[in-house]
């Protein structure tokens, strides 16, 4: 009987179960398992982890997560049809995998664990915003995600202010977590390959926010801000604030300033004021 180092290669495995990738799934699948123990390797040490990770597909970052000595993997998958070659991987865990048939944007994921997870995928780039948003904002204590985006969306949700990537993503995320872009992923190195290629990201959630403010406040400026990115912020900000210089000034921030120039601090302090003046 195969062990996790006598596994067969994946792509016979994903042949022998037939998955043909399906594009409403977003599947992209990865096959290069040197790649996947080193996008495993950017989770630090996994010996006392337990892992989320969703979208496992044929399993190829299972396994690696599973080699890189994760105390427990549970592998959310959609496809049903990916269910029975990660059993086939079960068998091999050592009792450390579970597999959970379901969708992410369903599931209850604080149910699943008993100490903060830690939260890894290949996610489909179609979903994978709206999850990191959800997973950032819930609240759930979470040890670290290790997640792959569409590259131009590592490179915003990572951006600096005064950048062209800078935006609502970078100042929400960054807010509440740390960000460390890990390593770039070539298209070619899916299949099927994708027209982008993808960046994996290290997302550590911090202790406290960034700075205080109220999240339903920070949305609202941050949309206001960046809806209009090319408006300077006396024009941009007048869904947010019934009168957008005196909120600015309030702040300190020049009216001139277009949204890509504010720091967080900066949205931080017009969300206090935000709240000041239309509390929820
Ligand atoms: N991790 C695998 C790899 O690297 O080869 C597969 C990556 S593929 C880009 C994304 C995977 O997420 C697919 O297996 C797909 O079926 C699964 N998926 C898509 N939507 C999902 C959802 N809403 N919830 C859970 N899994 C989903």
């Amino acid at each position: 009987m195969a062990d996790l180092n006598t596994l067969p290669p994946l792509r016979d495995v994903a042949d022998r179960h037939g998955l043909r990738a399906c594009r409403s799934l977003g599947q992209n699948f990865l096959f290069d398992e040197n790649l996947l123990e080193r996008i495993a390797g950017f989770g630090g040490d996994l010996t006392n982890a337990h892992v989320i990770e969703i979208g496992p597909g044929p399993g190829g970052l299972t396994r690696a997560l599973l080699r890189a000595g994760a105390q427990r993997v549970t592998a959310l998958e959609k496809d049903w049809r990916c269910v029975a070659a990660l059993q086939e991987l079960s068998q091999v865990s050592g009792g450390r995998l579970e597999i959970i048939e379901g969708d992410v944007l369903e599931t209850d994921l604080p149910r699943l664990c008993t100490q903060p997870p830690v939260i890894a995928g290949n996610l489909p780039f179609n979903i994978a915003t709206e999850v990191l948003i959800q997973l950032v904002e819930s609240g759930m204590p979470i040890d670290r995600m290790l997640l792959m985006f569409q590259k131009e969306v590592g490179h915003r949700i990572a951006a600096q202010p005064g950048s062209r990537s800078y935006g609502r993503l970078s100042v929400l995320v960054q807010w509440l977590c740390t960000v460390e872009t890990c390593l770039e992923v070539p298209a070619q190195a899916f299949v099927p390959a994708p027209k982008v290629s993808a960046s994996v990201l290290c997302i550590t959630p911090r202790q406290t926010p960034l700075y205080p403010a109220q999240i339903a406040s920070l949305r609202a400026v941050t949309k206001a801000a960046f809806g209009q990115r090319r408006k300077t912020l006396r024009n941009s900000l007048g869904a947010a604030f019934d009168d957008p210089v005196k909120a600015l000034e309030a702040v300190g921030i020049r009216p001139d300033l277009r949204a890509e120039k504010v720091d967080i601090e900066g949205f931080c302090a017009l969300a206090r004021e935000h709240a000041m003046h239309r509390p929820n």
